[in-house]
């Protein structure tokens, strides 16, 4: 990507924190700054007697390309850029500053990528107008769907803490299971919030639940369980902890709880950056796209902290992360006009 960047008259820097490359271009020097941002890691293959080619060895088979990485996000990269060969040939001299932002982490811990890269660019005080993510947005046709948003993730793990005993002698022993299951009612019926406009509502799932020694005579002294709460911006961290904390210790529950969270939410309301990719994509599709918030967390939120417009449209998502992982080819073509018209619509 740096060796096409530079000879545009990008000038590239490249950002390594810790064990993690990641790189910040730029063409100008004025604004607003339009940027792309995107990775270039992927997940691990999975097992290779059920891939039909080998995983790192991209190969197109009646016009869909296979190889993992294919959809998730490597042709949104290789789109981008030749989207940007052609803006830069067409509209040398066009307005404000195209910008990179392009990390090698963020199907990892994420930490030292796009987020330090971000913490970086503020400490001098450089921003973002708008940005365009190239995960892959994308459901049944590209273009179909564009995200505005994304909800936030918040898991928790939580221990029970009961008394073991004999089933025969309950009077001796706590059962954390007889305990918990009045409060375990009460979070998945909650109703979190009515969402918005274009969130879904705030949802609790447990996704872990253990305990029993195994023996049917015995009640267990403690019960695992964990669980995620998948939530729209009309929430907070601190709101959404407190409201299950008030749950647990109205039922009378010993317990101790960790929280973890994976991601805070973000949303870009329509404006500026969401029109003009709209009008990109009809302009190829003929049909405006879905603005969508839904699916999992995207490094598009460390972006959008800062003030910035942020959307994400790529290819379409149906085999990220599976095995034989691939994309229509005709897609890349469509995918690179999008993005240059969405260049035109910004930057000519
Ligand atoms: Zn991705």
């Amino acid at each position: 990507m740096i060796s096409r960047l530079e000879p545009l008259g990008f000038e590239v820097e490249r950002m390594r924190f810790g064990n993690v490359e990641n790189f910040w271009a730029r063409r100008g020097a004025s604004g607003p700054v339009f940027c792309f941002a995107g990775h270039t890691d992927v997940v691990p293959s999975g097992p290779l007697e059920e891939w039909h080619s080998e995983p790192f060895a991209p190969v197109v088979r009646n016009g869909v390309l296979y190889g993992r990485g294919a959809a998730d996000m490597k042709t949104g990269l290789a789109a981008m850029i030749t989207a940007t060969e052609d803006f830069v040939h067409a509209y040398p001299k066009h307005r404000g500053s195209i910008a990179y932002l392009i990390t090698s982490d963020e199907e990892g811990p994420s930490i030292d990528g796009t987020k330090r890269v971000m913490q970086e660019l503020n400490a001098r005080g450089e921003r973002i107008d708008w940005c365009l993510v190239g995960e892959p947005s994308s459901e049944s046709t590209v273009g179909d769907t564009v995200k505005i948003g994304r909800r936030g993730s918040l898991s928790g793990r939580l221990t029970v803490h009961g008394v073991q005993g004999h089933v025969a002698y309950p009077q001796l022993a706590v059962n954390p299971l007889h305990v918990f299951a009045p409060a375990l009612l009460e979070l998945t019926t909650h109703v979190w919030d009515q969402g918005t406009e274009h969130f879904p509502p705030t949802t609790f799932q447990i996704s872990n639940f253990n305990a029993g020694t195994g023996a049917p005579n015995v009640i267990p002294g403690e019960l695992k369980a964990r669980f995620n709460l998948r939530y729209s911006p009309v929430q907070t961290l601190d709101g959404l902890k407190k409201a299950v904390v008030e749950i647990l210790d109205r039922h009378g529950i010993k317990y101790t709880l960790d929280w973890f969270v994976s991601g805070e939410p973000f949303y870009t309301p329509p404006g500026v950056m969401s029109d003009a990719l709209s009008k990109a994509v009809v302009e190829i599709t003929g049909r405006a796209p879905t603005l969508a918030t839904t699916c999992g967390t995207s490094d598009g939120r460390f972006i959008a902290a800062t003030g910035a417009q942020v959307v994400e449209l790529g290819v379409v998502n149906s085999t990220i992360h599976k095995v034989n992982e691939c994309v229509r080819v005709e897609d890349l073509d469509a995918l690179q006009s999008m993005y240059f018209n969405l260049l035109r619509n910004l930057l000519a």
